[in-house]
């Protein structure tokens, strides 16, 4: 602003020809001589003044309507524009004897004779202060409002992104791993913080279900090895027994040498099919290979029947074959459900009454094979659980006949192996049917 009126009022002062300046401060008469070019110069500014070389300052003009005093530089400043020809700033504002800010114009000009002289003049700041204060004050006044303002508009738009995601931090810091069944708030009213939150709900479900997956596996592997030494440990102290009376001398006795043996043996073979049953579980869940052939399980169970017939002793066996169609199943492992299944009617089954029936039939596009006996029967209480591994229905007496409980476990695992299924039907002192399902296609 001080720029631009600085230049304008340079050039008025250069529109006044140099004549008009001798004969103005020589007899102060304007007249007839650039009488417009003086007029607005005259109406631009509120005083002018001539200064001479020699320091003579000649007032010229004092605006009638604000008659202030002309400024007075100190004598080495003009020296100074006289030296370089211009002013360092182009103009200075000062503050006059009267305590008015007044801006002060200069301008070196040539004059007629040869000489210099500094036209300076000077223009009254009073109002343009004023009217700068009031501006700045209705900038502040305004910038505090628009800040105001603003701040209450986005108030609501902060406290509705801000306090959701707020919320979300405070609960994702209370989750832990013992504490997965937290969720963060999806429905707090914005669209954005709602979908992180569901997002971010599934990945906690699915690590929480990672993590109950873990801690029952890990629970199962307990279990089983207790399971497993448990069940090792009672043949192996069994035998160590024996050995011990035998070694304190009742390897003389011919009675006692012969019992100990039998039971050594009975031990030993108990302990042979129980590493083995441990063995076949292992390898099922390691890598659970199925080989998949095409083929009639009636013809399997014939193959199997001198051994089955075998196995049974005195028992009587009936066969019921003739729904036979062709499936996909794995022989090896077939036989050994069969295996598994005959062997335990048998063993819960009176040695001469005992009647086991084998059964093939085919019904809702599946081939069920029954193994039926009039034996013992289990308690109700015990169905439920009969598949379990490790899992005896009366322990004293299975263990007499040398089941550790994975028989039926490893039975189901080959069943689930082929999409099968097996269910058991049993009637406590009546007997046991257990079936194995296997889809016909
Ligand atoms: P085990 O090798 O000890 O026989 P299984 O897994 O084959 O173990 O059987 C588990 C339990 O189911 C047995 O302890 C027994 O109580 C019961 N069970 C299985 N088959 C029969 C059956 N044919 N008659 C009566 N109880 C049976």
């Amino acid at each position: 602003m001080y720029d631009k009126k600085e230049w304008g009022i340079q050039s008025l002062i250069r529109s006044v020809s140099p004549e008009s300046w001798i004969r103005w401060k020589e007899d102060g008469s304007t007249e007839k001589v650039d009488v417009t070019a003086i007029k607005s110069l005259e109406n631009n500014v509120v005083t002018i003044a001539f200064i001479e070389k020699d320091g003579n300052v000649s007032d010229l003009y004092v605006n009638p309507s604000r008659p202030l005093p002309v400024p007075k530089l100190p004598q080495q400043e003009y020296g100074k524009i006289f030296e370089t020809g211009k002013m360092t700033d182009g103009y200075k504002i000062i503050r006059d004897e009267k305590s008015n800010v007044q801006m002060v114009i200069y301008q070196l000009v040539g004059l007629a004779d040869g000489e210099q002289g500094i036209v300076q003049t000077s223009v009254d700041l009073t109002e343009t202060l004023a009217l700068q204060k009031n501006l700045l004050t209705i900038y502040v006044i305004g910038s505090l409002i628009a800040l105001i303002v603003g701040m209450l508009i986005f108030r609501p738009v902060l406290k509705r992104t801000m306090v959701p995601l707020s919320r979300m931090v405070n609960t994702v810091e209370r989750i832990h791993s013992e504490n997965l069944s937290e969720r963060l708030p999806n429905k707090q009213g914005s669209a954005e913080i709602d979908r992180l939150a569901v997002a971010f709900n599934g990945m906690l479900k699915r690590i929480e279900t990672s993590f109950a997956l873990e801690k029952e596996i890990q629970e199962q592997m307990r279990r089983f090895i207790a399971d497993a030494s448990h069940e090792l440990r009672t043949p192996l102290t069994a035998i160590h027994g024996f050995l011990e009376v035998l070694l304190e001398g009742g390897a003389g006795k011919p009675d006692q040498l012969k019992k100990a043996l039998n039971s050594m043996y009975s031990e030993s073979e108990r302990l042979n099919k129980l590493v083995g049953d441990l063995l076949a579980m292992m390898r099922m869940e390691r890598s659970p290979e199925i080989r998949m052939t095409s083929g009639n399980l009636g013809e399997l169970i014939c193959q199997m029947e001198p051994q089955l017939r075998m196995i049974a002793g005195a028992r009587r066996i009936w066969f019921d074959l003739s729904d036979d169609p062709v499936i996909a199943f794995d022989p090896d492992k077939m036989k050994q459900v069969i295996l598994n299944l005959f062997q335990n009617a048998v063993q819960y089954t009176d040695p001469s009454k005992g009647d086991i029936r084998i059964g093939l039939e085919k019904r809702a596009g599946e081939i069920r094979l029954s193994v039926q006996d009039n034996g013992t029967g289990i308690k109700e209480i015990h169905v439920p659980h009969i598949f379990e591994r490790f899992y005896r229905g009366e322990p004293s007496r299975a263990r007499k006949y040398g089941g550790a409980g994975l028989g039926l476990a490893i039975t189901k695992s080959i069943m689930e192996l082929h999409g099968g299924r097996i269910e058991v039907e049993s009637r406590e002192g009546k007997g046991s049917l257990f079936r194995v399902c296997l889809p016909v296609s």
